[in-house]
């Protein structure tokens, strides 16, 4: 089995779920406590598609959660859409299940809360997902920030909101880069490449964000680093180096242990999630 514990991660296996945590957030588990679930067999999270994967989907959070010693009734599981829409999570909704793609949860791609055992999740399959933790203030989020978010800086959206609503400073920040597709994988087309261009020159860093590709079917491809970007984005925002943490891991890299949207159908794909809560 592959293991893809590293310099800044480590992958662990409880009761049968197999899942990766950093090694800078476990410093804080006596605060907090923290998952990035990868690929395990008979569970497939993935909401969309058939009314029924609603069903498959819950039964597979369930399994998670009582394996690993969590209560499947804090998850609060958005829909996540691409968006740069970030909610602060004040209280549950349902007393006595999850709030999962809750009419109040639809567009939201990014989440905060600073209320004990609400469980924060974000899905991906290639998509960026930052796990955040102001160890000052004791308050989490999570972000889904797929190209689209990427382009569009929920990652600022986020950092900002915390700033607003609940005085946090940067320098206090730890974010943590989970698995995504990385530049060795995500390859673009001349329109998307655009986009990144026109919206990320100002950085002068283009040469280190976008990468001429090969010719295929006499097209231009292009290899985009949206990874880098959002550590960009972090930093304008005075996150430190030092708590900037990635997982450096690509998911079309290591399709045995992670979803990727990309290599599996589009019907068929399953997704990754992250957990994270405050105790
Ligand atoms: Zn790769």
């Amino acid at each position: 089995m592959k293991d893809l514990t590293n310099k800044d991660v480590i992958q662990g296996e409880k009761n049968g779920i197999k899942y990766l945590q950093f090694r800078k957030l476990l410093e804080y588990n006596n605060k907090i406590q923290h998952y990035y679930i990868l690929k395990n067999d008979g569970i497939n999270l993935k909401t969309r598609g058939k009314p029924e994967n609603i069903i498959i989907a819950k039964n597979g959070y369930r399994k998670i959660f009582n394996s690993l010693g969590m209560d499947y009734n804090n998850l609060v599981k958005p829909i996540f859409t691409h968006s740069n829409n970030v909610k602060v999570i004040r209280n549950k909704e349902n007393l006595n299940e999850p709030d999962f793609e809750n009419k109040s949860l639809n567009e939201i791609d990014g989440l905060i809360t600073a209320k004990r055992n609400i469980v924060l999740a974000a899905t991906n399959a290639d998509c960026v997902i930052i796990m955040l933790y102001d160890k000052a203030k004791n308050i989490i989020g999570n972000v889904h920030s797929g190209w689209r978010g990427t382009l569009s800086g929920i990652i600022k959206q986020e950092i900002i909101k915390m700033e607003e609503e609940f005085g946090s400073n940067p320098s206090d920040i730890i974010c943590c880069i989970c698995p995504s597709i990385r530049k060795c994988h995500f390859e673009v087309d001349e329109d998307v490449m655009e986009m990144f261009k026109d919206k990320y020159s100002y950085t002068n860093m283009l040469e280190k964000i976008i990468y001429k590709g090969d010719i295929k079917n006499n097209k231009q491809k292009y290899y985009i680093d949206t990874v880098l970007i959002n550590k960009i984005l972090m930093k304008e925002l005075n996150i430190r180096d030092e708590n900037i943490v990635d997982s450096n891991i690509c998911s079309m890299c290591n399709p045995d242990i992670l979803h990727s949207s990309r290599l599996e159908t589009q019907e068929k794909y399953g997704v990754n999630v992250s957990l994270i809560y405050i105790k």
